[in-house]
C-alpha cells in the first residue's frame, strides 16, 4: 500500500520503519519546525500541504491508499485537516472535495496520575499560567518552544524551558533557557529540578515517557498538566504495532 504518514513524533518514526519492512511504500510528512529533523525510513517530504485543499490534493496526485497520522497529540490543526481532507469528517467546504482516502490515528496514550501526585489539570497553555502563581515561583517549563509564550507575561516567576529548538516568539522576562532532547532520566530530572529549585512543572500530557513526572512525584512538587485537544472521530490506535494490526484488517 501507498501510505501518508503524518509525523514528527518517535512513535511514528518506529510505525515508519515497521511499514517500510512489511513491504508498504511510505511518505513520511514533517512539518519543518526542526532545524534538524529525526528522519523516519522511507521517502520523507517536509512542509506544510496548504490546509485541506492541499493536503486533498496531494492525496490523490500521490494516489495514497491510506493516511495514518502520527502527529503529535497538541498538533490538533493538522489532524483535523487530515480527517477534512480525506473525508470521514464533515467540516468546512463540500465534502465531495475531500479525497475519500481511509484514515486511522496513532496517538500514545495520556498520562495517568499515581498516589502521591499533585496534579492540577488545565484546558490550555493560558490556563496553565493563571494558576501558575498559586502554586510557585520557580517553574520548570517543558511545553516546548511554542508554549512558551503563554508564560510571558508572569513577571513575578522565574522559568527554566527546556526545548529541542530556541524560543522565538515573546517569552517571559526572567527565563533560562536548556537545549535539549529525550530521553531523559529520572535521576537527571530530579537532580535539574532541585539543582534550579524548582517549585513547579507545567507540562502538556504529551504521554510517553514519564521521567520528569515520576521525579516531581518524589520531590513533592505540584504538576500543571495541560489536557489534550479532542480528536476527530474515527479510528485510533496507541502503538506502532497496533497501527500495524489494524491496517492489516483492512
Ligand atoms: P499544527 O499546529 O497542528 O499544524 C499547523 C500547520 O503545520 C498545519 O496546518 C500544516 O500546515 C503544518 N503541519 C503540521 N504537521 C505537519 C506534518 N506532519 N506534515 C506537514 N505539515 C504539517 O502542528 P504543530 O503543533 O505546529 O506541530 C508541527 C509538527 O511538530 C507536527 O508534525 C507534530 O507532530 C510535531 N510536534 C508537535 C508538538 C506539539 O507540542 N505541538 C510536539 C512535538 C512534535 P498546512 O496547513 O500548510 O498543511
Amino acid at each position: 500500500m501507498r501510505i501518508l504518514l503524518l509525523g514528527g513524533t518517535s512513535d511514528a518514526r518506529q510505525l515508519a520503519t515497521l511499514l517500510v519492512e512489511a513491504g508498504h511504500d511510505v511518505i513520511s510528512s514533517l512539518a519543518g519546525r526542526t532545524r534538524e529533523p529525526l528522519l523516519p525510513a522511507g521517502r520523507v517530504r517536509i512542509g506544510g500541504f496548504g490546509g485541506v485543499a492541499g493536503l486533498a490534493a496531494f492525496l490523490r496526485d500521490e494516489r495514497i491508499d491510506v493516511l495514518i497520522d502520527a502527529t503529535h497529540p497538541f498538533a490538533a490543526t493538522i489532524t483535523s485537516n487530515a480527517a477534512l481532507a480525506c473525508g470521514d469528517v464533515r467540516g468546512h467546504g463540500p465534502v465531495s472535495r475531500s479525497a475519500g482516502v481511509p484514515r486511522m490515528v496513532l496517538r500514545r496514550p495520556g498520562w495517568i496520575a499515581s498516589p502521591g501526585d499533585e496534579w492540577h489539570r488545565v484546558a490550555s497553555l493560558d490556563a496553565a499560567a493563571g494558576l501558575i502563581p498559586e502554586l510557585g515561583h520557580r517553574v520548570f517549563l517543558t511545553t516546548g518552544r511554542q508554549g512558551i509564550a503563554a508564560f510571558a507575561g508572569l513577571d513575578g516567576c522565574w522559568f527554566l524551558a527546556r526545548s529541542v529548538e530556541p524560543p522565538d516568539g515573546i517569552v517571559p522576562r526572567r527565563l533560562s533557557v536548556i537545549l535539549d532532547r529525550g530521553p531523559f532520566t529520572v535521576d537527571g530530572e530530579r537532580r535539574l529540578m532541585t539543582d534550579h529549585r524548582i517549585g513547579v512543572l507545567v507540562t502538556k500530557d504529551s504521554g510517553g515517557a514519564d521521567a520528569k513526572l515520576v521525579a516531581a512525584r518524589e520531590l513533592g512538587l505540584p504538576v500543571v498538566m495541560v489536557d489534550r485537544p479532542v480528536l476527530p472521530p474515527g479510528p485510533v490506535v496507541s502503538t506502532p504495532a497496533e497501527a500495524i494490526a489494524l491496517l492489516a484488517e483492512n
